[in-house]
């Protein structure tokens, strides 16, 4: 149960907000947020290979993504640009999200907890790599 608390150095403005450093909403906001998303969304269905968990706030991956969705639409909401936000943005996250490889793609209708998080390994390139 790892909500993310926003850290004022995470850089989590949303776009064009006059660039305050604290985090314009809450860990609050975006569980609401992402509720209000879950009960309109009718193209998510499970005959269609496609997976969701009720505890979607105990995945990572899927918590950034849905930050980075809400970050991109409240810009939407106040600017304008809904059908790219939808388009351009939460259908390329939901290919990812809702995938049977997604991050939801082990839990059924209850949230499984992974008793092996598959993780990317990664280790220190050599004191003069470089690009
Ligand atoms: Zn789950």
């Amino acid at each position: 149960m790892t909500v993310t608390t926003g850290n004022a150095t995470d850089g989590t403005e949303p776009n064009g907000q006059g660039g305050a450093e604290d985090v314009a909403y809450t860990p609050e906001d975006l569980v609401d947020w992402v509720e209000s998303l879950a009960a309109i969304l009718e193209s998510v269905d499970r005959s269609q290979n496609q997976y969701w968990c009720s505890q979607w706030w105990n995945h990572p991956e899927a918590v950034d993504r849905f930050r980075a969705l809400y970050e991109q639409w409240l810009g939407a909401q106040a600017e304008g640009g809904m059908s790219s936000w939808w388009i351009d943005h939460f259908d390329r996250h939901a290919t990812i999200l809702f995938a049977k490889r997604g991050p939801f793609g082990e839990c059924g209708t209850t949230h499984t907890e992974k008793t092996a998080r598959r993780i990317l390994g990664t280790e220190q390139p050599p004191m003069n790599w470089s690009w």
